[in-house]
């Protein structure tokens, strides 16, 4: 079914009446559609929505490309449309932010603070190479979890993000950059497992609106149980990255919260079921922290755990925040854990963030000051 008017997604205005017998004015909560922005929606549904406003069914394609490859934030831009359509909906939604902020780091990663329409600051980060860019996405608005090492989790939570909240962060760097985007990494705030259904559509329509290959995409999660075989059911050909950062349940409960919750055991089960539904490996992330869980009794202990597991570790040296008081590893350090681990056969790298100096890299994304007011403190 074709819907672009959620029956859902109600605002609720307050209409008032006067009581009969009292003579008071009562407030009532009359339920009013709120239309849904364009942005994240497929050529089909775009083409059902013209059709909907009495337009010829070709327009839907027109609107498409307008949309996701000239970027217009309102359909009075669309110059081949009839002037007087045009003037009719002018106001409907595209879904478009305002950039707030942009920053940009001496190695070229750039950082930018987006305001959605209802006022919240959101963080999105652009790193390009010379055949690559990157954009770092958020999935929601700060994040709920709590961990402790991650400036996101220290900063509260407001909520999750919609489909074309998430589509506009990839078209906004896009813009910006001027050139076309290779890779998208769910890295940015939020857990993305907590608001699967919007980042599964994000996915279809980064890929089918945006053309960019589900092989390029990264959905990293903490771990929600039941939720990696969810997206395993999607049959996407996304990577998932798992982030793991401790070889055994105690450790990992010390650093995640929602990890007693879930023990170590459950989530590589659950992990284990993805390769084979999928047939695709799973990465695991591993953050070092000095002194914590970076000694070769560690090492020791995750290749046990990854003994014969499709998977590639991903270990990522501890990137310091002012809320925490970690330490972050010597490239020594991080060279033994990394051979020790090949030396029992993990595959395994080391991923140097970029975007230190601008607080653009991995853990360092937390809602600017004027946002963080209205967060609610975390779980965690
Ligand atoms: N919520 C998801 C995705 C966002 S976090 C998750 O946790 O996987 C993205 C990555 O940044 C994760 O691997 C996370 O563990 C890592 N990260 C968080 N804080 C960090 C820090 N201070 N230094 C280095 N990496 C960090
Ligand atoms: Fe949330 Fe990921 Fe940060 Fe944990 S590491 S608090 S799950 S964003």
């Amino acid at each position: 079914m074709v819907s672009i008017i959620a029956d859902s997604t109600t605002d609720s205005t307050t209409d008032s009446i006067t009581d009969s017998i009292t003579g008071s004015a009562i407030a009532i909560q009359t339920a009013q559609p709120v239309a849904v922005p364009l942005l994240g929606q497929s050529v089909e549904l775009l083409t059902a929505w013209v059709v909907q406003q009495g337009q010829p069914a070709y327009r839907g394609k027109q609107l498409h490309q307008w949309i996701y490859q000239k970027g217009i934030r309102s359909i009075d831009e669309v110059t081949v449309f009839p002037k007087k359509w045009r003037a009719e909906v002018r106001d409907f939604p595209i879904g478009r932010s305002h950039l707030h902020y942009r920053s940009t780091a001496p190695d070229g990663t750039v950082k930018y603070l987006l305001k959605l329409t209802d006022g919240h600051i959101i963080e999105a980060v652009g790193i390009p190479s010379s055949k690559r860019l990157t954009v770092c996405v958020s999935s929601q608005i700060g994040c709920p979890m709590g961990c402790d090492f991650c400036a996101t989790g220290k900063g509260g939570f407001a909520r999750n993000l919609e489909t074309y909240e998430i589509v506009d962060q990839v078209l906004t760097v896009q813009e910006d950059f001027g050139r076309r985007v290779s890779n998208i990494v769910f890295m940015g705030m939020g857990e993305p497992l907590l608001n699967t259904d919007n980042v599964v559509a994000a996915v279809r329509s980064l890929n089918q609106d945006i053309g960019i290959g589900q092989r390029m995409i990264t959905v990293s999660t903490v771990g929600i149980p039941g939720h990696i075989r969810r997206l395993a059911e999607q049959q996407l050909q996304v990577t998932l990255a798992v982030s793991l950062h401790a070889s055994n349940q105690t450790l990992r409960t010390q650093l995640i919260p929602s990890a007693e919750k879930y023990p170590l055991q459950d989530l590589l089960s659950e992990c284990r079921d993805y390769v084979k539904l999928t047939g695709r490996r799973v990465t695991f992330e591993y953050i070092v922290l000095a002194d914590l869980n970076d000694r070769p009794e560690h090492a020791l202990e995750l290749a046990n755990e990854l003994r014969g597991f499709q998977s590639h570790v991903n270990l990522i040296p501890y990137n310091p925040i002012t809320e925490a008081d970690y330490k972050r590893p010597t490239r020594k350090r991080v060279e033994d854990f990394t051979q020790q681990l090949k030396d029992k056969g993990i595959a395994v790298s080391v991923r140097y963030s970029r975007g230190l100096e601008e607080d653009a890299a991995c853990g360092q994304l937390r809602a600017s000051k004027a946002a963080t007011s209205t967060l609610a403190p975390t779980l965690g």
